[in-house]
């Protein structure tokens, strides 16, 4: 049986930047179009029945993991209701582990003017539900402010900084998401490289989620089809986990490569890359992280 530390909520609730603004441009839940609506939120007794039994058929893993990722539609404290919240803060409490879950960055810091009453108050809350073992993780993708407004995030750096002291100052940890070649990014190997030596050396993350961005949604596929737009390959994207995981020996690093769906191909998927190239651009991302790094 397969276990895992990653918790999907499932609520039929979503991202309330998704409802206010279209959500970031390469979000999952924004491809989903409307399948998750806030008005059909799923009961809150359902969900920790789903919670239960998910920790029942895990809880080794996870034991042996020390750490349980809670992963919504959105973020821990707008899209997850509070019956759950507690049962979860209860569940880590009771075993002694770490909890890492995500937070756009202006929740922890009291919410935004045009929220609706009930999700200002919930950002309220918030950052006294943030307690030493949680590990609050923002969705950074990109440490460029010209790139975060390409890609529709709605935050800025310095909105990131203010909430990773906020959250520094609970006695909680920062982590961060970063996204290898968002939609529309250019240089992305360079700048997941750099977003990552930010997240550490600024925001004092010691947890990192790395994705590579894949075509999700119409747009990014038609970006990406008629070659206007081209994230990581395979390689690249598990080169740049690798030298990331070498430089930072002493924080968590989780990945996902996405981007092996697309199976080594180039944009217009008709080429698989040969094995020489496939090692041509390990080796460039090797340069591109000694370049970023200064070990060049
Ligand atoms: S804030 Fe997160 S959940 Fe919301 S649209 Fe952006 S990536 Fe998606």
């Amino acid at each position: 049986m397969r276990q895992t530390n990653y918790f999907y909520p499932k609520n039929n609730a979503s991202c309330y930047w998704k409802q206010k603004s279209g959500g970031c441009t390469f979000c999952g839940f924004t491809a989903l179009g409307g399948k998750y609506a806030p008005s059909k939120s799923t009961p809150p007794s359902r969900l920790i029945r789903n919670f239960r039994k998910f920790t029942l058929k895990n809880h080794d893993f996870i034991m042996k993991k020390g750490y349980l990722s809670i992963c919504p539609n959105g973020g821990m404290f707008t899209e997850v209701p509070p019956e759950l919240r507690q049962e979860i803060y209860s569940y880590a409490g009771k075993y002694g582990i770490k909890l890492t879950y995500d937070s756009r960055a202006q929740v922890v810091l009291g919410g935004e003017e045009w929220l609706s009453h009930e999700l200002k108050q919930a950002c309220k809350d918030a950052i006294s539900e943030v307690k030493v073992n949680h590990i609050v993780v923002f969705g950074l993708e990109v440490a460029n402010d010209a790139d975060l407004v390409k890609i529709n995030k709605g935050t800025a750096l310095s909105d990131f900084e203010q909430a990773a002291n906020a959250v520094l100052s609970k006695g909680a940890g920062v982590g961060v998401n970063i996204l290898i070649g968002p939609p529309m990014v250019e240089d992305p190997i360079r700048k997941a490289f750099e977003t990552v030596k930010y997240a550490v050396e600024v925001l004092k993350a010691t947890y990192v989620y790395i994705g590579a961005c894949v075509p999700m949604g119409a747009k990014s596929k038609e970006a990406y089809n008629s070659g206007a737009w081209n994230p990581v390959s395979p390689s690249e994207a598990s080169e740049i986990f690798r030298q990331i995981k070498l430089l930072y020996p002493d924080i968590i690093v989780d990945y996902s490569n996405q981007a092996v769906h697309m199976k080594h191909r180039k944009p217009l998927g008709v080429v698989r890359y040969s094995a020489k190239e496939q090692e041509r651009q390990r080796q460039n991302v090797r340069e591109m992280c000694a370049a970023v790094f200064g070990t060049a």
